[in-house]
């Protein structure tokens, strides 16, 4: 069968995700609000399954790392020292004739002619306002002297334009027509309708905010191309791109002032960093280590899109791994190493991934990146479905040393699941700074190694880390810093190596749950064909999850829903295996259509419980059951006492 094209697929997914209770838009009885979504009876599993494997994977299944719950209203203060209330912003403009709001990096650039007008004036007696406008001379000098100077040209070009056109007609010299001084300018394709187009637009956009029959002056026309100008559903012009600040505000107390602002976190990630000294200090481990979180983050996103791809609240589950800086690794182990490959290709899948204690950033970097595309394997979501994006140098951060997005191709594109980002000790550097607390890490092994070290070593590797701490105080110098102060600050830091002293490193991998979710169920959908009850194919969907993730592991179906030995067989069966998984019970209808409706919630296995069951046609099926598999329809007959623990190796 023809794979469905993008746009249809992703049409039948939301429906699907809507029809079986996966998605639903928040507060649809409202109308729904933009960008929220709420996840129905199999998504909310989905979703647990989903979040209960990263921590599993990320937490209890290490040594190295710990777990964090903190809250999503924090102190304003984290939010200046990460960045996010002077940075973290989208360049967004506004369609003038509708207000919708694009990011501006979003625009689709267009091709066509730009109609420019200079202004419009009322239409009511054309002839009569053109003239008023041209020949009211003292009524407009004191007009256009009110007016600013580039309104003023736009109005004076209005007047010798149509001067020839009034300069007969009947009028009243005591009454200035109407103006809208505004300049607004319209795209259009090009052909022979479309100065009228043109025309139709911009009357909409003077009629919107005044003029009840605008006449809109030209001022020129010219073709142009790939311009983000213009917004591309109407052709309107679009505002000059703003900054705007994605966190939402809100007060924390009973009084609304500038005093009381907080935000709701755009990430879950800086808490940790806030708490790394507590965690530190109380769960004995040693850099390097890891603190994971995941929960709740906010964004005020312009353009919420793509179903749930890009909504406003969300949740993330995020690792910092923090780690030694190179020349600790360099004064410890003499050298730093870095991963191996397996084969000539310098993929991160032929990385050999033992981890070791000489590793510096780009190992530990590589070791996440091949970690975290592991752990979407083993989820269902194969290696070719995903891309490895490795931004360029003039893309990353400041302080990022290396940053990897790994896409996910979905039906609308390939687009970003998750991203892995090497960020020196940024972080945890400008906790230090504004919160005035230390968040340096002591490590007697540095102590005894340094003072080992030949001289020479001692200051190349002082060097480079003065380097790296000048480098970083310089580009966030505050304004009372001076280039003394930042000399002294990059040597102090330098020296405290010397001492054991250092600022870790972090290793970033964060996730999205809901586009995680989101990528799960655009991989699953699939259409085949399956005979009826009466054995006629008929179209299939089913929802192919890895078992590990379904919202449902096993269905069970007494045969008939009349016979109270079949159903009480049923309930014992399922009453067996509830304890272990999520169970789905369903006596009603034909058993064809139970089965296809666990297809579509993506129930990977269906047992029934039939006559043979019961030993009706013979002892050697007395206690067994047919168990069937989502995928390949094919059916096998088991013994009660062996479905536990099939089921808990297939599921697990
Ligand atoms: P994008 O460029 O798509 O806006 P980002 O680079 O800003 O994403 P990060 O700040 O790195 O994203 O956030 C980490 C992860 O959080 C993303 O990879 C994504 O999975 C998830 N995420 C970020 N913003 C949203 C959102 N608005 N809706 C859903 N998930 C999101």
């Amino acid at each position: 069968m023809a794979e469905p094209r993008s746009n249809e697929l992703m049409e039948k997914i939301v429906s699907l995700c809507k029809r079986r209770g996966f998605i639903f838009q928040s507060s649809e009885i409202y109308g729904g609000i933009n960008g929220f979504w709420d996840y129905g009876p199999l998504g909310a599993e989905l979703k647990r399954n989903v979040k209960e494997i990263w921590w599993r994977t990320m937490v209890h299944n290490r040594d190295d790392i710990v777990g964090l719950e903190a809250t999503i209203i924090m102190s304003p203060e984290i939010w200046k020292a990460s960045g996010h209330v002077d940075t973290f912003s989208d360049p967004m403009c506004d369609c003038l004739l509708t207000k919708k709001r694009f990011r501006a990096d979003q625009v689709e650039p267009q091709s066509g002619v730009a109609y420019y007008f200079a202004c419009a004036v009322q239409d009511e007696h054309r002839t009569e306002a053109l003239h008023n406008a041209a020949v009211n001379l003292d009524a407009h000098k004191a007009l256009l002297e009110k007016m600013p100077p580039e309104t003023r040209k736009r109005y004076e070009f209005l007047l010798t334009e149509y001067w020839d056109q009034i300069a007969n007609a009947g009028f009243d010299p005591n009454r200035l027509p109407k103006i809208d001084t505004r300049h607004f300018s319209v795209l259009v394709k090009p052909g022979p309708h479309e100065e009228a187009s043109a025309r139709k637009t911009a009357m909409q956009f003077y009629k919107r905010d005044g003029l009840e029959k605008p006449l809109p002056i030209l001022e020129k026309k010219e073709a142009i191309e790939n311009t983000t100008g213009f917004n591309p559903e109407n052709g309107a012009e679009l505002t000059p791109p703003r900054p705007f600040n994605l966190m939402f505000k809100t007060y924390v107390g009973p009084v609304a002032d500038e005093e009381n602002v907080a935000y709701l976190r755009p990430e879950t990630a800086q808490a940790i960093f806030a708490q790394f000294k507590n965690v530190l200090e109380t769960s004995r481990q040693k850099v390097p280590f890891g603190i994971a979180q995941m929960g709740k983050a906010f964004r005020n996103e312009v353009t919420p899109r793509n179903f749930t791809f890009r909504s406003r609240e969300f949740e993330q589950m995020e690792l910092e791994f923090f780690i030694k800086p190179d020349e600790v690794i360099e004064a410890i182990k003499c050298s730093v190493s870095s991963v191996q490959s397996e084969s000539s290709e310098l993929k991160t899948e032929n990385l050999k991934l033992e981890t070791s204690s000489a590793w510096g950033w780009e190992a530990w970097h590589k070791y996440w990146v091949e970690e975290r595309i592991k752990f979407y394997e083993g989820i269902g979501l194969p290696r070719a479905t995903l891309e490895e994006y490795w931004q360029k140098p003039e893309e990353l951060a400041h302080y990022a040393r290396a940053t990897v997005d790994l896409l996910f191709k979905f039906p609308f594109g390939a687009q970003e699941l998750e991203g892995i980002a090497a960020r020196s000790d940024f972080d945890l550097s400008q906790h230090e700074r504004f919160s005035g607390k230390p968040m340096g890490v002591f490590d007697d092994e540095l102590r005894a190694a340094w003072g080992k070290l030949p001289k020479e070593k001692q200051d190349d590797l002082r060097r480079r880390y003065y380097e790296h701490r000048k480098k970083y105080l310089t580009k966030t110098a505050r304004p009372d810093d001076t280039p003394e102060q930042i000399e002294k600050d990059a040597k102090e830091d330098a020296d405290g190596l010397a001492k054991g002293n250092y600022i870790p490193h972090v290793i970033e991998p964060s996730a999205g749950v809901d586009r995680l979710i989101l990528a799960l169920i655009c991989h699953a959908y699939s259409e085949d064909q399956a005979p009826d009850d009466k054995g006629k194919p008929e179209t299939r969907v089913v929802m192919r999850f890895h078992p590990r993730v379904a919202p449902i592991k096993v269905a069970v179906f007494p045969l008939l829903k009349n016979k109270p030995d079949l159903v009480a067989k049923a309930k014992e069966v399922r009453d067996l295996l509830r304890p272990h998984m999520t169970v789905f019970y369903d006596d009603t209808g034909a058993i064809g259509r139970r089965y296809r409706r666990q297809d579509e919630a993506g129930t990977p296995f269906g047992v029934t419980i039939d006559f043979d069951t019961l030993g009706e046609k013979g002892a050697e099926l007395k206690d067994t059951v047919t168990l069937r598999d989502r995928d390949t329809m094919k059916q096998e007959r088991v013994k009660i006492g062996d479905l536990l623990p099939l089921l808990l190796d297939r599921v697990r």
